[in-house]
């Protein structure tokens, strides 16, 4: 095939390989050069930056590197720090390329250890009414290059030395299957960014479907931690809609059916409002939960009150008292610290006011007469 032919053929964006894809795509798309691609790879994934230039081709084979391939990262529109005694907490807001905004979180994890979380939709259709992102609903799902890109902001324009990633920003990671599965792979390559697969960790509100496909993905060290939040049906329901697509039961069985190894801990998140779910029945039903599934590390996140919140922050002695619950009851429980609430860069906070507004005034729009 002449070089003209293909060059014909769509590029593809970097970011959404893995080393082994672009070594494969090099060798069918480029007439000469692809014997570099490994090392051009590993110098992207270790510099940030796609330079074919730099590894002795000819003009012509560079130019048709970037012809085949792009690399694209989103804009940083805005940061914002909160500095407190763990560490700074960072949110980015990252403009994309269709003009539509998302957001990621530097995290301080205590010690010199930093979390990135990370998007995987702009907006989400879960509807949690805890959440500030549910109030813009699902606009659209980001495709892996965009998931990929918020590392490479991260760590290479805003200088982020973070360890972990998880999937807690915007949206509902198991909502968008394909694209997290392979963003995973992405990141767990080791010709790429090479990050072990116990650093990257999903987060799903209980879609018990993802659950059992991603049993299947061979991934034996990836995280999976699920946002409980309510153990009583109707309180569920209430505030989690996806319960009535997956309830507890469906949940738990998806689970137990997942465990990769012996020793997996899965992540129970639950985030503690007043009044709603610190009940000593509640804490009861937390352990029931965990019972069958294993063992399970339960991670107790403080309200945080949005823009319209459903109640109070729970105060020190009510998060102590709840906790004192579930470890009466033999669970392995962890505070998670709130850091970034007065960023909304806090669990459930994410979803920019300006986003809401250009949302709102394109429905508008969009309205018939
Ligand atoms: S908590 Fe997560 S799944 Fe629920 S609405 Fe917010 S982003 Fe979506």
């Amino acid at each position: 095939m002449s070089e003209a032919a293909v060059g014909a053929t769509e590029s593809l964006s970097l970011l959404s390989l893995t080393s082994d894809d672009f070594v494969r795509e090099a060798g069918k798309r480029l007439p000469r050069g692809s014997g570099k691609a490994r090392a051009i790879f590993r110098h992207m994934s270790s510099s940030g930056r796609f330079e074919p230039e730099t590894f002795g081709l000819s003009n012509e084979a560079c130019a048709a590197y970037r012809r085949q391939f792009r690399f694209e990262l989103p804009v940083v529109k805005q940061i914002r720090e909160e500095a407190s005694e763990f560490g700074m907490t960072a949110k980015a807001v990252l403009g994309l390329s269709d003009g539509y905004e998302i957001e990621c979180v530097f995290i301080p994890m205590g010690g010199e250890k930093y979390t990135l979380c990370i998007s995987s939709q702009v907006g989400c259709k879960m509807g949690c009414a805890f959440c500030e992102t549910a109030r813009l609903g699902l606009i659209r799902k980001l495709d892996t290059s965009e998931i990929i890109a918020q590392l490479y902001v991260a760590r290479f324009e805003l200088g982020w030395d973070f360890k972990n990633v998880v999937f807690m920003g915007m949206g509902e990671a198991l909502d968008n299957y394909e694209a997290v599965v392979q963003a995973i792979r992405v990141m767990n390559d080791p010709g790429g960014l090479g990050m072990a697969q116990e650093r990257i960790t999903v987060c799903t509100v209980g879609h018990a479907e993802g659950i059992r496909r991603l049993a299947g993905e061979g991934f034996k060290r990836l995280n999976l931690s699920i946002s409980l939040n309510a153990v009583e049906d109707a309180l569920r329901r209430e505030i989690m809609p996806i319960h009535r697509r997956f309830d507890l039961r469906a949940v738990q069985e998806a689970l137990i059916a997942y465990r990769p190894r012996e020793s997996f801990a899965f992540g129970v998140n639950y985030c503690l409002m007043p009044g709603i779910n610190d009940r000593e029945e509640d804490a009861r039903g937390v352990a029931e939960f965990c019972a069958p599934i294993g063992r399970a590390l339960v991670n107790i996140i403080p309200y945080n009150p949005g823009n319209q919140p459903l109640t109070r922050a729970p105060s020190e002695e009510e998060t102590e008292r709840f906790i004192g619950l579930l470890r009466a009851q033999g669970l392995v429980v962890r505070r998670r610290l709130t850091k970034g609430r007065s960023v909304m860069a806090a669990c459930g906070q994410l979803g920019n006011v300006e986003l809401r507004e250009r949302r709102r005034k394109l429905r508008i729009a969009s309205q018939p007469g």
